[in-house]
């Protein structure tokens, strides 16, 4: 529970004895140290913790219960209801513990807690080795990884949390625990999409598969084309091989050389087909989508770690996305779809997009409480936009275009594509039975809830 600031004594003693660094209200490094991706989220922690090992992790955890502070777990800082930072809190903020280990004989990576997914894609493309990141370098590892973890590669090489070989936490009385398939394997499920619930992960350890190289090609059109190519792409993905990702995305087209000038600044539809291998190889399968008459096209072969910078979201914009997981996208599904990108903010960074899933995301192991592997399709309406007099049609918008798609929903969703939706949309999250037996197991880690600054999972009662 919230209490008051830390009294001063205790303050300096624990600033004293702490390993990393303590960022506090009227420090320098204050404003910077506490902003988050979603600029909407304006919080001010009592204390920022910037923790560099495991025991510095514990130390602050600890300092914050003998506080009675609320405590707020920082990795990328990328949650869009900004669940990093808690007011008047403490932010154990793990963005100093981000070492990234290779090891390219056994094809593993162990990274930081608090690393970007840019990291280790950086660290693993020498060996040309890769794993599925987000879709942006940005993101941080653990909040990516625990939750699920979708993004360009996941048809071939499955959510980022099927990669998941190991994890160690510091659980929230201080402990070290190590997780894996034979060591708390209860706490190993729950780390497979049950988020920040269960402690703070200073290292993972993932899989990595070969990949020299990347391709894509990225395609424009005038919004009216919209229903049309849509209906193409859907048609495509339904037999493409795991390699292609992408996905059919409405935003404002840019000022880029390969963007005609009429186009540029204006709301255009977008296909983006990514593919796990060389160009040759994308050209003859997305033929029937590179086949269509476009007005934009951008084509490259690049190493995976380019591509993951290459569409980096701008920080420091308003925020506001949601997510409905599609068991199927019928025509009428499409129209409603491609109609609503009229409402979205333009010009803006905002997108209106089209994910398919299927492939490995759909082959994957069941029993993870990620139970919206399934649905063949999402739609997620990214809004990010700069006016604050725009909230509440940014927010509509979203809104709308959840309930446009809603009779074709499978009722699940994935909580690290939506912010603070209620207590129904958390079970959805997880799915009924699973949420029961992660309130167990979130029962025998964090009886205390004291990590709730998150998609919160209430302890089981005895
Ligand atoms: P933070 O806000 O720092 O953390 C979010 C929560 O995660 C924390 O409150 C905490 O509960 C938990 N957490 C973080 N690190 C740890 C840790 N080491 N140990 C324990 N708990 C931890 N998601 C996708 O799956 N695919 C995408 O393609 C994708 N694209 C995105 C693009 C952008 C521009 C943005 C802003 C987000 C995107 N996301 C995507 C969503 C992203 O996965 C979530 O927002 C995720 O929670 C971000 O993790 P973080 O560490 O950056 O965020």
């Amino acid at each position: 529970a919230a209490g008051g600031p830390p009294a001063a004594a205790a303050l300096a003693g624990f600033r004293a004895g702490f390993g990393g660094g303590v960022v506090v209200p009227g420090d320098a490094a204050y404003d910077e140290t506490r902003a988050v991706f979603n600029a909407m989220v304006d919080r001010r922690p009592a204390v920022i913790a910037r923790c560099g090992t495991a025991r510095e992790v514990a130390e602050a955890v600890r300092f914050g219960r003998e506080q009675g502070l609320e405590i707020a777990v920082r990795g990328g800082g990328h949650s869009v209801a900004g669940t990093s930072l808690a007011e008047g809190g403490l932010v154990v903020d793990l963005r100093p513990l981000r070492t990234v280990t290779v090891d390219p004989e056994g094809r593993r990576v162990r990274v930081g807690g608090g690393a970007t997914m840019g990291l280790l894609d950086r660290a693993a493309e020498p060996y040309g080795l890769a794993t599925t990141g987000g879709r942006v370098s940005t993101t941080g590892v653990g909040g990516f990884v625990l939750g699920g973890g979708t993004g360009w590669l996941d048809r071939k090489f499955g959510l980022a949390c099927d990669n998941l070989l190991s994890v160690e936490l510091v659980t929230a009385d201080g402990r070290t625990v190590r997780a894996g398939e034979d060591e708390h394997p209860d706490l190993f499920w729950a780390l497979h999409g049950g988020g920040g619930n269960f402690g703070v992960a200073t290292s993972l350890e993932l899989r990595l598969h070969p990949l020299p190289v990347v391709s894509v090609a990225l395609l424009m059109w005038p919004p009216e084309a919209g229903p049309e190519v849509a209906r193409v792409y859907r048609d495509f993905l339904e037999s493409a091989p795991d390699e292609v990702g992408g996905g059919l995305i409405h935003l404002t087209a840019p000022s880029e050389d390969f963007v005609p000038e009429e186009m540029a600044g204006r709301l255009a539809c977008a296909v983006l087909v990514t593919y796990a291998g060389v160009m040759q190889e994308l050209r003859d399968v997305a033929e029937p989508v590179l086949g269509l008459d476009h007005h934009a096209e951008m084509f490259a072969e690049l190493p995976y770690a380019d591509l993951q910078c290459m569409l980096d979201d701008p920080p420091g914009y308003r925020n506001h996305w949601s997510a409905e997981y599609l068991a199927s996208l019928p025509d009428r599904a499409v129209d409603l779809f491609c109609r609503r990108a009229d409402d979205m903010i333009v010009p803006s960074p905002s997108q209106h997009v089209l994910f398919p899933q299927g492939g490995a995301v759909a082959r994957g192991p069941e029993e993870f409480p990620v139970p919206w592997r399934g649905a063949p399709w999402v739609v997620h309406p990214f809004g990010l936009w700069e006016d604050p007099a725009d909230d509440e049609r940014a927010e509509r918008w979203a809104h709308d275009a959840r309930a446009d798609v809603a009779p074709w929903s499978t009722g699940a969703v994935y909580l690290n594509f939506i912010g603070n939706e209620g207590e129904d949309r958390v079970v959805a999250g997880f799915g009924a039975g699973n949420h029961r037996r992660l309130a167990e197991v979130k029962a025998r880690y964090d009886p205390g809830n004291v990590f709730h600054l998150n998609h919160n999972i209430a302890p089981a009662g005895p």
